[in-house]
């Protein structure tokens, strides 16, 4: 008791740690919030010490805290969509247009022409049909969202959804199609086995509860050997002849089969639809190359009965997804789909990665370390094309003072954090990821990273 009433005596008081820890990046109420907590756990812990190893330790707790707030980062992992990094990354022109219409008031609900209310995304809505050679489509903020729209609105009532077993995927997160279609207020009537679905699996299963078919792109997984399922075609024959609507959920949203780059064409939306799908949902922010986003699209009075759902109010997207995705669609329907950034990095040529990393190899000569171009794998990432790998370049670094660990932490609490990965013996960052304006950065990082661990190894 008389102890801990020292203990606490002798900590220090906020004032006297917000001069000694001078003047910071964080706004005051969250550093005076910091300090609080730091000398709670102490006066717990009944703990004192002096000043300056408190001083060390709330910075330490401010600089995590620091690092959890959003900002750019190098990718330096070939991964081109990768999930944690926020996926496709937004050509400039799309950035562009974001940034204009989010400072300032716009035309979201507003008809320029009769100056009366108009209809929110009627632009993106028309282009985006155009695009995916449907009769109409929407958006909402995610294709999870746009599942979950359809199911709920067809079988919201506890009626049945077709779907194979061999479909009922997991998605990225942890989250698995199957729960998702219940969370929706669906029965699930599971058809076929694992590895084979058959038309004749989903005919005899059709019965007066039945609301929908639902295929699901297997975007993140491939199954090869003893394998059967029914073809989209078949499956809209049949659709069509029990009048039960067809939804094909396609995840990745590739406008082109990608075929130069897995044996497995991916599935495209006009493709989709031409086969007979009545609708089919897919993310903006895969290989569409856009904001995160569910674009929905197929027939017209599908799409109308959707969008009048009280919980498409709850989905909508806000504007500046809206000029992202508006301007991510013109693009695409301009042929010039090399300038979003998602597509063009796949396809850089391995001789140009090369001629980059040649570049920045003989901009980091005399470092204490070992640094070499490499052969990298890329992958498209964000649970899209899992057979495709694409041949990289990359720069390989072994630090001569710390261990690659280290070298990778010290990376990543530089500014902009560049992030790599660790493979064979060495630190690697992989060229396609990383943007050519950005290899400057890359090299003054690994330059402070290389000085700042060999100061900290000869300072203490
Ligand atoms: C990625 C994916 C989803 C989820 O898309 P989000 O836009 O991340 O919500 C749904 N279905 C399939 C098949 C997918 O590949």
């Amino acid at each position: 008791m008389h102890e801990s009433v020292n203990s606490r005596r002798s900590l220090p008081s906020v004032s006297k740690l917000l001069q000694a820890l001078g003047p910071l990046y964080f706004p005051r109420p969250l550093v005076v919030d910091t300090i609080r907590r730091e000398l709670a756990a102490r006066r717990k812990a009944e703990e004192a010490r002096g000043l300056e190893e408190i001083v060390l330790a709330i910075r330490a707790s401010l600089d995590r805290h620091r690092h959890t707030r959003l900002r750019p980062v190098i990718n330096g992992t070939g991964i081109i969509l990768h999930t944690n990094f926020g996926r496709a990354p937004l050509a400039p022109e799309v950035a562009q247009s974001v940034a204009a219409l989010a400072a300032s008031y716009g035309n979201v609900e507003f008809d320029i022409a009769t100056g009366a209310r108009g209809s929110r995304a009627s632009y993106l809505e028309h282009n985006l049909a155009l695009l995916c050679g449907a009769e109409a489509a929407t958006v909402v903020n995610n294709c999870a969202a746009a599942l979950i729209l359809v199911v709920k609105h067809f079988a919201g009532s506890g009626r049945e959804v077709i779907i194979s077993r061999g479909e009922l995927v997991q998605i990225g997160g942890g989250f698995r199609i199957g729960e998702m279609l219940k969370a929706a207020g669906a029965t699930l009537r599971e058809v076929g086995a694992t590895n084979r679905t058959s038309l004749q699996d989903y005919e005899s299963a059709i019965g007066p509860e039945s609301a929908l078919i639902l295929t699901v792109h297997r975007s993140n997984f491939y199954m090869e050997g003893f394998v059967e399922s029914t073809s989209l075609t078949d499956l809209a024959r049949l659709a069509r002849k029990r009048h039960i609507p067809l939804l094909a959920d396609l995840g990745s949203g590739a406008l082109d089969s990608c075929a130069e780059l897995s044996d497995e064409p991916e599935p495209t939306p006009a493709d989709a639809l031409k086969k007979g799908a009545d609708l089919v949902c897919f993310s903006g922010d895969k290989l569409f190359g856009g904001p995160q986003a569910g674009l929905i699209a197929g027939r017209r009075r599908f799409i109308a009965t959707l969008k009048r759902e009280p919980l498409f109010r709850a989905l909508r997207c806000d504007k500046l997804c809206l000029a992202a995705l508006q301007a991510t669609i013109d693009l695409h329907l301009a042929g010039s789909s090399n300038e979003i950034p998602a597509l063009a990095l796949l396809r850089i040529p391995k001789d140009e990665l090369r001629g980059r990393a040649a570049a920045m190899f003989a901009r980091l000569r005399g470092l204490p370390a070992h640094i070499s171009v490499g052969r990298g794998t890329g992958k498209v990432g964000g649970g899209t094309l899992p057979r495709a790998t694409i041949p990289s370049v990359t720069l390989d670094i072994v630090p001569e003072l710390c261990s690659l660990e280290q070298f990778a932490a010290s990376l990543r609490a530089g500014d902009p954090p560049v992030i790599g990965y660790i493979g064979g013996n060495s630190f690697k960052l992989d060229l396609r990821t990383i943007f050519p304006k950005q290899d400057e950065a890359v090299v003054d990082a690994i330059r402070t990273a290389c000085s700042r661990i060999g100061t900290t190894n000869s300072g203490t």
